[in-house]
C-alpha cells in the first residue's frame, strides 16, 4: 500500500517536509506521492506522516488500489484477496505498535465522551436560558 493525494488537497505543503522517504513533490501546485518511495512511514513513525499532518479530511489517504509489495495476490477470488490484504495490514499496524495508539485514541476519546454525557444530562436550572 501507499498514501495518495488527492482533489481534496489545499496544497498547505505540511506533507512534503514531514516525509520521511521524500516521496512527495510538488509539481505546478499540485502534490502527488511516490509509490516507488512510499512505505507508510515503516521504520520511521508509527503513523503515516503525510496523513497525521494533513488539515483536511481526505487530502491525503491510503491508496488501496496499490498492494503491499510483500504482498502476493495469487488468486482471481475477492474475499480471499480481502482476507490477505486484511491480514497485510493488520500485521502492519501491530508491527508499528499503532494497537497503542489507537487504544491512547480511544481512551481519551471515551474520557471526553463521558464528560460530555455528563455535561448534557446535568439538568439546567429554571430560568437559565432567561
Ligand atoms: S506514508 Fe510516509 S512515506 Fe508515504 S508519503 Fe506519507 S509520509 Fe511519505
Ligand atoms: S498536507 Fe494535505 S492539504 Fe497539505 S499539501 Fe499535503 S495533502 Fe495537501
Amino acid at each position: 500500500m501507499t498514501y495518495m493525494i488527492t482533489n481534496q488537497c489545499i496544497g498547505c505543503n505540511r506533507c512534503e517536509s514531514v516525509c520521511p522517504n521524500q516521496a512527495i513533490t510538488q509539481n505546478n501546485h499540485q502534490y502527488q506521492i511516490n509509490p516507488e518511495r512510499c512505505n507508510d512511514c515503516v521504520g520511521h513513525y508509527a503513523v503515516p506522516q503525510c496523513w497525521a499532518a494533513c488539515p483536511t479530511a481526505n487530502g491525503c489517504i491510503p491508496d488501496l488500489t496499490v498492494l503491499p509489495q510483500s504482498l502476493t495476490v495469487s488468486s482471481n477470488d475477492y474475499w480471499e484477496n480481502w482476507f490477505t490484504l486484511y491480514d497485510c495490514l493488520v500485521s502492519r499496524l501491530k508491527a508499528n505498535h499503532q494497537s497503542e495508539y489507537w487504544q491512547s485514541w480511544f481512551n481519551t476519546y471515551s474520557h471526553y465522551s463521558q464528560k460530555l454525557s455528563q455535561h448534557l444530562q446535568t439538568p439546567t436550572p429554571v430560568g437559565a436560558n432567561a
